[in-house]
């Protein structure tokens, strides 16, 4: 029989993806979005498509499906766009995946949870194993999002706990690649774009905090491992090559046009330091690790713009 799946924040920069991916494969697809950062474009390929469904819906509100599987997504990634109505975003995370549980309780549906490398805060373990707490502020600007995604992993295994639930969580470190949008702030997508358009890259602070990149193609394969698999997590997925910020000012800008300044703007309050995921637990449970290196992946990133940015004019 054709699995049946549910992906909420299905048009989105991941979501998007892994539609692809699911459809690819032959499954059924439902994808859920309320459009909020997500577009059709993203899942334009499938519209019409026997196997897959479109619902504009908002998963803080209920909604009643039959499905197999439900992988939640649904909620803004990136700082500008979870900072623009914050009380929205903690609505989002709580009552979205509350909503999605009892659901997946009521259909007896596995439910994979797309929770964040933020939940470690501005961390003081490095690299992160997911046994480590975090150091994350209550009450600043980043909370709404980081204290979201805690709360929704703490409702998971409790309907797991309650209820039997099966649940699979992943902690997703940051994630870059095609159909990442021009304007929504985040570091790779922002420098791709300010090189494309001939501006000067934006450092915010001295540019020595670190990320750790992982290839969107690489993160998807991740997340099936994990939803395929029999371990409930949290799992870190991610990519352990470490970069500061300038380093990858520095890349961006040599591949597009080595000529451009490097400026600095203000760090974000409670902007992490440092980020870099252990990914042990995914070696060994999932046989998963990254195969993409940041070279690799911004190739076809950059290119993906450069269309983008011609198509807009
Ligand atoms: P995105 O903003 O591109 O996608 C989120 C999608 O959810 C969008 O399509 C948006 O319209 C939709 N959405 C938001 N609120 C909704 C609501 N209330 N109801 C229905 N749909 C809603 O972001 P993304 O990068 O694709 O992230 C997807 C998930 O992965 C998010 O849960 C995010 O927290 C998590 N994550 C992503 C990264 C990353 O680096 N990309 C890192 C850590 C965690
Ligand atoms: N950043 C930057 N310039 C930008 C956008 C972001 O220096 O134009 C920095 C940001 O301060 C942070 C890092 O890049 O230290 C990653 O930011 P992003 O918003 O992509 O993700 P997150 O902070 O959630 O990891």
């Amino acid at each position: 029989m054709v699995r049946r799946n549910l992906i909420t924040g299905g048009a989105g920069f991941l979501g998007s993806h892994l539609c692809d991916r699911l459809m690819q494969a032959g499954e059924e697809v439902i994808c859920l979005d309320n459009y909020f950062t997500g577009r059709k474009d993203n899942i334009r390929q499938w519209i019409g498509h026997p196997r897959f469904e479109l619902i504009r819906h908002d998963v803080t509100e209920p909604i009643r499906l039959e499905v197999d599987r439900i992988w939640h997504l649904a909620c803004p990634a990136s700082p500008v766009h979870y900072q623009f109505n914050p009380i929205k975003t903690a609505k989002t995370s709580f009552l979205g995946t509350y909503n999605m549980l009892g659901l997946a309780r009521r259909v007896k549906a596995r439910l994979l949870l797309a929770s964040t490398s933020e939940v470690y805060g501005d961390p003081e373990v490095h690299p992160q194993p997911e046994s480590y707490r975090g150091c994350v502020n209550t009450i600043g600007i980043r909370s709404c999002y980081d204290e979201g995604k805690r709360i929704a992993e703490t409702l998971c295994f409790d309907y797991q706990r309650m209820h039997g639930t099966e649940i699979r969580v992943m902690r997703i470190f940051n994630t870059y690649g095609p159909r990442m949008l021009p304007d929504d702030g985040r570091v790779v997508s922002n420098f791709i774009v300010q090189a494309l358009r001939g501006e000067p890259l934006t450092l915010y602070g001295d540019g020595s905090q670190t990320r750790s990149f992982c290839y969107v193609d690489d993160l998807i394969e991740g997340m099936i491992r994990l939803m395929n698999g029999s371990h409930a997590g949290p799992i870190n997925i991610g990519n352990p090559g470490e970069f500061t910020i300038r380093q990858l000012a520095e890349r961006v800008r040599d591949r597009i046009d080595p000529s451009l300044e490097l400026i600095h703007h203000p760090l974000p309050q409670d902007d992490p330091l440092q980020r870099q995921p252990l990914i042990d637990l995914a070696r060994r449970e999932l046989g998963w690790e990254p195969t993409v290196t940041l070279e690799q992946g911004l190739e076809p990133t950059i290119a993906w713009f450069r269309e983008r940015l011609a198509e807009d004019g």
